[in-house]
């Protein structure tokens, strides 16, 4: 009899699948059935769309875990729908799902680009981040298109990158951010490893008036790159090259670290 799980002992590695576009995006499909090569698979993802929510978790609502159907070619391979946030699954999958530590996650593959600022905005890189924080190796990988009608070049890349992983690991504290352009596979020139762009969202808000005469507001922006040097994501991905950009969780500024501490605080201590 099946049960919703991946075994508790095997000889294979496994691979916990997440995204934020949903269970039943396409791009995820695509990538457990890559992994699906490499592993043993389980799937827990979102049940609707989480795009955009960053690293946001559930406190305040159950989160519920539905088994669900997710057949690849090799046959079913476990999976939950979770009524939660990217970073919901990947916590809820570790702590409690899965019947031994995956050895690696992977994220995505998500429709649209997850580079420079957006890493921020991300729920396909919070899923990742969170197995990261979690102690485990974790990539998050994105499609640069926004209606991408094939995700078979970047599945690809995604096993060359994850066999790569599975294999030599990935240094604690650190998460790969995988963009692939929205190219045929034979197109694709390799991978470069990259830095974020410097970038930002000049944003604007539509005001409309809804039915009760009440003003509502939709976001809407145009996306600058404010970055003129080289090896950066963008770049990478302009000239046709899958970027991999190692990102971390730890937000220090460790550069200013030494600076501040010299500075004279006792002046701004009010209680001294
Ligand atoms: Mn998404």
């Amino acid at each position: 009899m099946k049960t919703n799980q991946p075994p508790e002992t095997s000889e294979k590695p496994l691979i916990l699948v997440c995204n934020d576009d949903g269970i039943d995006a396409p791009g995820i499909y695509a990538l457990a059935a890559a992994m699906d090569a490499l592993g043993d698979v389980m799937v827990v993802a979102p049940i609707d769309e989480q795009s955009a929510v960053g690293h946001s978790i559930t406190v305040r609502d159950p989160v519920r875990a539905r088994p669900w159907r997710f057949e690849l070619p090799s046959g079913a391979v476990p999976a939950y729908a979770i009524t939660g946030t990217p970073a919901d699954c990947a916590k809820l999958a570790v702590n409690h799902l899965l019947p031994r530590p995956p050895d690696l996650v992977v994220s995505g593959i998500n429709k649209g680009p997850n580079t420079a600022v957006n890493v921020i905005y991300s729920g396909t890189v919070s899923a990742a981040t969170e197995a990261s924080i979690l102690g485990l190796d974790a990539v998050a990988f994105s499609l640069c298109a926004w209606n991408p009608d094939d995700f078979e070049p970047a599945a690809r890349y995604a096993e060359i990158v994850a066999r790569k992983v599975l294999q030599d690991g990935i240094p604690p504290g650190i998460v790969f951010n995988v963009n692939i352009p929205a190219l045929p596979f034979d197109a694709i020139k390799g991978i470069e490893v990259t830095r974020l762009a410097h970038s930002r969202w000049e944003e604007s808000f539509v005001e409309r008036i809804d039915p009760l005469n009440q003003p509502y507001y939709w976001l809407s922006g145009r996306f600058v790159n404010l970055d003129e040097g080289d090896h950066t994501d963008l770049e990478a991905i302009e000239n046709g090259f899958v970027s991999l950009t190692p990102i971390q969780f730890d937000l220090t500024a460790h550069d200013l670290l030494a600076e501040l501490r010299s500075w004279d605080w006792a002046i701004a201590d009010r209680r001294r």
